[in-house]
């Protein structure tokens, strides 16, 4: 047995015990004890530094324990709190030091947490980035899982924007939606249909929720039901989910706190008016706009509810033919045996459905 001496305290607005979200962004404060204080000489030089503390609210622990995304792992797998030697080990980056504080960020510690040890950290370069890249390339929506349980919203809305073109408040809506439906639900798409997103529009909202649920065009884990509302239920496979909808007087809170967006939308999207410093000028409000919405109060703006839904089996995996028409291969469930010829949906005179801009529609 070791017995331990604090060498000091954490000091931050951590007064509860609570999953830790954005933990970067919370500034905390070490106070060293007076007799250990020449003890952080130089410490000044370290950009990040070890913490070595104690989870001193935590009671008890499980070798089998829930993590940050909703899956379970065994304890030593894990970050939890709850541990059975209650051990905290954070890289936090060091701010400033003034006298005997040192000004951290990164640190998942509660206010009053003891802390045992510092060291500089061994932020080997190569080795975090080799780390990193193994870890992208058995899981490579980690990141994206993060930032949500983070609440990460604005770095989220950036990244969106790279799939979606530009920034717009829809986009704003599927990605505050979808994160939030998540969050709840606490599951990670793994893009292999275990995760559903139904999503009941194709318009900007849609490149929100696809981006930020991981459930695609592709995957076929987006379902979509073409009811031209800005909503989204996020699913697991046994049907429990959130349905996440922008209330109906959204329009008017984003009016009420940005009074360019609506005359400026008016005329570039709905007259169609492309003339370009307008379209310039409506492009900077949106993007404005968007930013401006992850700080309203997410309530302000949508409806959560708990759903329970019907889930669909897994897509099938098709057999391939060959058209007699065109010669190319498709999948055979879209084509037709027409007088003994197979005939692709592309070859055939008969107009099928697709969908475009005007939902789902046949020509
Ligand atoms: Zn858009
Ligand atoms: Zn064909």
């Amino acid at each position: 047995m070791m017995t331990f001496e604090p060498i000091g305290r954490v000091k931050n607005e951590l007064t509860e015990k609570r999953f830790i979200k954005n933990a970067e962004s919370i500034v905390s404060e070490i106070l060293i004890n007076d007799h250990f204080l020449d003890g952080l000489y130089k410490i000044e030089e370290q950009k990040y530094i070890d913490v070595l503390f104690e989870f001193h609210q935590s009671d008890g622990y499980q070798l089998i324990t829930p993590v940050f995304n909703g899956e379970t792992r065994g304890v030593f797998a894990s970050r939890s709190p709850n541990r059975p030697n209650g051990i905290g080990v954070t890289t936090v980056r060091l701010i400033e030091r003034k006298g005997n504080k040192l000004f951290v960020s990164g640190l998942d510690a509660l206010n009053d947490s003891p802390v045992y040890d510092l060291k500089p950290s061994d932020f080997s370069f190569y080795r975090n980035l080799q780390s990193r890249d193994d870890l992208m390339l058995s899981r490579p929506r980690i990141n994206i899982e993060k930032h949500i349980s983070r609440g990460e919203s604005r770095a989220l809305l950036q990244q969106a924007g790279q799939l979606h073109g530009h920034y717009c408040p829809g986009l704003a809506m599927g990605v505050l939606a979808t994160m939030n439906a998540m969050d709840l639900l606490r599951q990670a798409s793994d893009g292999m249909e275990e995760l559903l997103a139904f999503v009941e529009t194709n318009n900007c909202f849609s490149d929100g929720v696809q981006y930020i649920s991981g459930c695609t065009f592709g995957n076929n884990a987006l379902i979509f039901q073409d009811y031209g509302k800005n909503a989204v239920s996020i699913v697991s496979r046994d049907g429990r989910g959130y349905r996440a909808r922008a209330k109906n007087d959204i329009r008017q809170v984003i009016g009420s706190l940005f009074p360019d967006f609506n005359p400026l939308f008016e005329k570039v999207v709905v007259e169609k008016n492309h003339e370009g410093s307008l379209k310039q000028s409506f492009k900077e409000v949106s993007k404005d706009v968007s930013f401006g919405m992850l700080e309203i109060p997410f309530d302000e703006m949508f409806d959560l509810q708990e759903v329970k839904l019907k889930i669909p089996d897994y897509a099938p995996i098709e057999e391939s033919s060959i058209c007699d028409e065109c010669g190319e291969v498709f999948m055979s469930s879209r084509g037709i045996c027409l007088k003994g010829r197979r005939i692709c949906h592309a070859c055939n005179d008969i107009h099928h459905p697709f969908l475009d801009g005007y939902g789902i529609h046949c020509v």
